[in-house]
């Protein structure tokens, strides 16, 4: 069966903020990566408001919403603005998740790959933050546990940032079991070992090695993974700990993101009837990201 890749223009369109390094650009560079590669390629749809709702007030939701004019950009953090195309290509981020869950839960395709920007790790259910404005992967999270009724949903942020939004929407969610391997201290300044039995968060520091990086992915993620045996596995996959990324000082190659998908994808196989779920999050150096994307799914 063909993996899947879903993405949209949207993606491309959207601005982000300027001075920042979360560009279109990066998309596009990703695209032309997998531009030889066999899938089943599908466009991702909006986002429906009640998927937005299982982790996004009402009133956040409303403010990423609003009406933005073409010259006009609102800034919401130092880091995070919306433009007059942020909304769609934001929607349609999440959209690509969703439908990536529904297409893994009705069997018509097992991995997928969500090439989309903006990011969502950093999203929280009240804030956008760190590039971020909706929680795309939570939010496909709680789709899978609340539409298709799955008992053991993970979720993996291998991001050389701390998903910090993806565990505020999951923290003492039944059902749910969230793992972050990221350096510490560094954005957003969260990531700590903390005492939630779902929450697994591997703090780093810079300078860390892949050694280091592999045998901590081994020894905990990789171990709470079978004992968890998950029905299905989504990825945060930020492509930032890549020694060449200037927002992150891991040491990490594209190799060690081609062994971080093989190892994954045995987990998928074993315990998920193979549906794996990997969504773009970061990855700042263009040259690093798109390799590294391309490894990564390489290694499935
Ligand atoms: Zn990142």
């Amino acid at each position: 069966m063909k993996p899947a890749l879903i993405t949209h223009a949207d993606c491309l369109a959207h601005v982000g903020t300027s001075g920042y390094q979360e560009v279109p650009d990066r998309l596009r560079v990703v695209l032309t990566a997998l531009e030889n590669m066999d899938f089943l390629r599908l466009d991702a749809p909006y986002a429906a408001r009640e998927d937005l709702l299982r982790v996004h007030s009402s009133a956040h939701i409303d403010l990423m919403l609003q009406t933005v004019k073409s010259d006009e950009i609102i800034d919401l953090d130092y880091d995070t603005a919306l433009d007059s195309r942020t909304a769609d290509a934001a929607l349609r981020a999440a959209g690509a998740v969703c439908l990536a869950v529904d297409g893994v839960m009705q069997g018509k395709f097992k991995q997928v790959f969500c090439a989309v920007r903006p990011p969502g790790h950093h999203a929280e259910p009240e804030k956008a933050m760190g590039f971020c404005y909706f929680s795309s992967i939570a939010i496909a999270a709680l789709r899978a546990k609340q539409v298709y009724g799955l008992a053991r949903i993970a979720v993996v942020d291998f991001d050389v940032h701390h998903g910090n939004g993806t565990q505020e929407a999951l923290a003492n969610v039944t059902g749910t079991y969230f793992a972050s391997l990221h350096q510490h201290p560094h954005y957003p300044n969260t990531g700590q070992d903390v005492d939630i039995p779902n929450i697994r968060n591997i703090p780093m520091p810079a300078g860390t090695s892949a050694q280091d990086w592999r045998g901590a992915f081994e020894d905990k993620v990789i171990t709470d993974l079978h004992a968890f045996k998950p029905e299905l596995i989504l990825v945060s996959a930020g492509f930032d700990a890549h020694k060449d990324d200037p927002l992150g000082a891991f040491n990490l190659t594209e190799d060690d993101y081609a062994w971080l998908g093989c190892v994954l994808s045995k987990i998928a196989a074993k315990y998920c009837a193979g549906r794996m779920i990997s969504v773009l999050e970061g990855g700042y150096n263009l040259d690093a990201l798109s390799k590294s994307t391309h490894a990564y799914i390489t290694g499935w």
